[in-house]
């Protein structure tokens, strides 16, 4: 029987390979980090009925997180996209902890700590120790190697990417990565899973920043370079991309959703890992995120989120 082999992870590839294990049922869900994309992550878990328990090492983060949540999911309500009953069955399955210990009975694991592959080699550290053998572990990096993070854990095989979008309620898009030695029934599990939080998964190789970010985040960088290079104010180069291009956001606006931070790790590990000048991040991004303005989690970016309208800073 001829077997499809993708010629990069070496994995049986397409519908017809077949399954030497049933892939694995995803009954319960843990978090790690409970910043804006581990809340969101929690949210859509919770609405499809799992139970999911979030662990941050910052118990502010967590009781923060659930504010947003209970917000998001009243948001949803107003809209009549879910019912009250819907709401309080949702938060009443998401507990909250700072010890690892918390996951020790949970199917699988989504790290969405901090985009840094030294924090996330900590957390991995610490989280696998408490958890059961089966326990499936997916990370939401949007740039770094799942070959490598995978590397740093017991369970490769058991270890693959699972990238949301963000805002997480509301995109419809999860990207899935395979490491190199991710197996099939860890894969077709998330991807089921994907399938029952409503999201179309889209699979991408494990490259740099995958195919989202390996895109879009370059075009951030750009339009960082043409307020750096005075080729116009933040306001001329947001509304110029909305109105010359038709996007929703402008890049600097999107640049503060997602986060200076974020944005400027995705960059490094574009330069690093494709080892391509093109892809240098801009020293004016480098700047905001050195002067601990990471957008609108911290109030202040390219936007001050201070003040009605946010007034742009330059
Ligand atoms: P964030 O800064 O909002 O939250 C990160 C959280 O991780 C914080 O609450 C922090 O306290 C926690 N944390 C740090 N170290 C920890 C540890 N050792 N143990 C437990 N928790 C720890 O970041 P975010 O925007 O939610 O991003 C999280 C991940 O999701 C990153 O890998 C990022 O690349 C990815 N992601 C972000 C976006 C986006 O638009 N922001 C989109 C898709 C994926």
């Amino acid at each position: 029987m001829n077997i499809d082999v993708n010629l990069v992870t070496g994995q049986p590839s397409g519908s017809m390979a077949p399954l030497a294990t049933e892939p694995p049922n995803i009954r319960s869900v843990g978090i790690i980090g409970a910043g804006q994309m581990g809340n969101g992550i929690a949210h859509v878990c919770a609405l499809a009925g799992l139970p999911v328990t979030i662990v941050d090492i910052k118990q502010d983060a967590l009781s923060k997180a659930m504010t947003i949540m209970g917000r998001n999911l009243a948001r949803q309500v107003n809209r009549s996209i879910i019912s009250s009953d819907q709401r309080d069955e949702a938060l009443a399955l998401v507990s909250t902890s700072t010890e690892y210990a918390a996951l020790g009975t949970v199917d699988l694991v989504i790290e969405a700590a901090t985009e840094k592959e030294d924090v996330k080699r900590i957390v991995f550290k610490a989280l696998i120790p408490n958890l059961k053998p089966s326990c499936l572990v997916a990370s939401n990096t949007s740039s770094i190697s799942i070959t490598r993070l995978g590397a740093a854990t017991d369970r490769p095989e058991k270890f693959i990417g699972m990238h949301f979008m963000n805002p997480v309620p509301v995109m419809k898009l999860v990207e899935i990565i395979r490491g190199i030695a991710t197996d099939e029934p860890t894969f077709q599990a998330v991807r089921n899973l994907a399938q029952k939080l409503g999201k179309v998964s889209a699979v991408s190789e494990d490259f740099p920043a995958f195919i989202v970010n390996r895109i879009l985040v370059p075009m951030i960088n750009e339009a960082v370079y043409a307020l750096y290079e005075g080729v116009g104010s933040v306001s001329a180069i947001d509304t110029s991309m909305k109105l010359g291009a038709n996007h929703p956001m402008g890049p600097l606006e999107l640049a503060d959703f997602i986060g200076l931070d974020t944005c400027l790790s995705i960059m490094q590990v574009l330069h690093e890992g494709l080892a391509d000048s093109k892809y240098r991040p801009c020293p004016l991004l480098v700047k905001y995120v050195e002067a601990g303005w990471y957008g609108r989690k911290t109030g202040r970016g390219f936007y001050d989120y201070t003040q009605t309208p946010p007034r742009p800073t330059r």
